[in-house]
């Protein structure tokens, strides 16, 4: 049995594995998730491609996205997206911060982002898109100063996605199942809205239908199914972090000797019955 921390760790490998796996991040971006036992903490990767985290590639960092323990290797440049959204935000536990191809157009064109099918409101009912040149002038646009992160959380606000002018988006969640729903759909719906700002013009959800749809896509069941699903495909691509390998075979192994104990334990009774009949 492992504990909730390597539960937890696992998870986030997962986590970052299918959203990668998805389309929504490449060799860059990142996936966060609070610390279980310890709401002052984080975990994120070392800085490797997202499609590639394991359980051991996991860092602890404090909410100054200062780590824990002095790293081996690198470590993220823009943590601190993390941090100060973990800083505001008690009621979130996981962060994704990514530079998704469909999303990022709606960072340049003077074109809103609205939820146009019924898995879209999960990007929250209200999308606002930050940009670094407000407060901050001619940057390189990455987001690595305390007080960066800070504005770029303000933004956020009481929301669950922001846009960031120019660079991509960050998306938060309760929970890291449903900050994965929320990544995956509000990326799904940037790839639509395109596709149907290019044949006419679009008419997205009114704001009675968002409110609506929002809970109730966010609900167990259906994002239940959506984790059983990407988790499939993923496995499928032979995509899972090592320690899920590591853990079917300790259970086949572990079938596969409760078998032959019971092979052996049929063999000793036929032996014995054999004895029985000889006397
Ligand atoms: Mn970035």
């Amino acid at each position: 049995m492992t504990n909730l921390l390597d539960e937890t760790r696992y998870e986030l490998a997962l986590a970052n594995r299918i959203i990668a796996h998805e389309g929504v991040l490449d060799g860059f971006g990142h996936v966060s998730v609070r610390h279980p036992h310890d709401p002052g903490r984080y975990l994120l990767a070392r800085s490797r491609s997202p499609e590639l985290i394991e359980p051991s590639d996991l860092l602890e960092f404090t909410l100054d996205s200062e780590p824990v323990t002095p790293p081996k290797g690198e470590m993220y440049g823009e943590r601190v997206i993390h941090g100060c959204i973990y800083q505001a935000r008690p009621d979130v536990t996981a962060v994704c911060h990514h530079h998704s191809h469909a999303v990022l157009p709606f960072c340049v064109a003077d074109v809103p982002f609205e939820p146009v099918f019924h898995m879209g409101p999960v990007m929250g009912q209200t999308v606002p898109l930050w940009d670094s040149r407000d407060e901050f002038g001619d940057t390189d646009l990455m987001v690595v100063k305390p007080e960066e992160g800070r504005s770029l959380a303000r933004s956020l606000g009481a929301n669950w996605m922001v846009l960031m002018a120019r660079h991509g988006a960050t998306v938060a969640g309760r929970t890291l199942r449903e900050l994965v729903f929320r990544t995956v759909y509000s990326h799904a719906n940037a790839e639509i809205q395109l596709r149907a700002l290019a044949i006419g013009k679009i008419a997205p959800l009114n704001q009675a239908e968002r409110q609506r749809a929002e809970p109730r896509q966010l609900q167990p069941r259906p994002m239940a199914r959506a984790w059983e699903y990407w988790t499939t495909r993923l496995a499928k691509a032979n995509g899972l972090p090592p320690q899920a390998a590591a853990r079917s075979a300790a259970k086949a192994k572990a079938k596969r000797s409760t078998k032959e104990a019971s092979k052996a334990a049929r063999k000793r009774t036929v032996k014995a019955r054999a004895k029985r009949s000889r006397r």
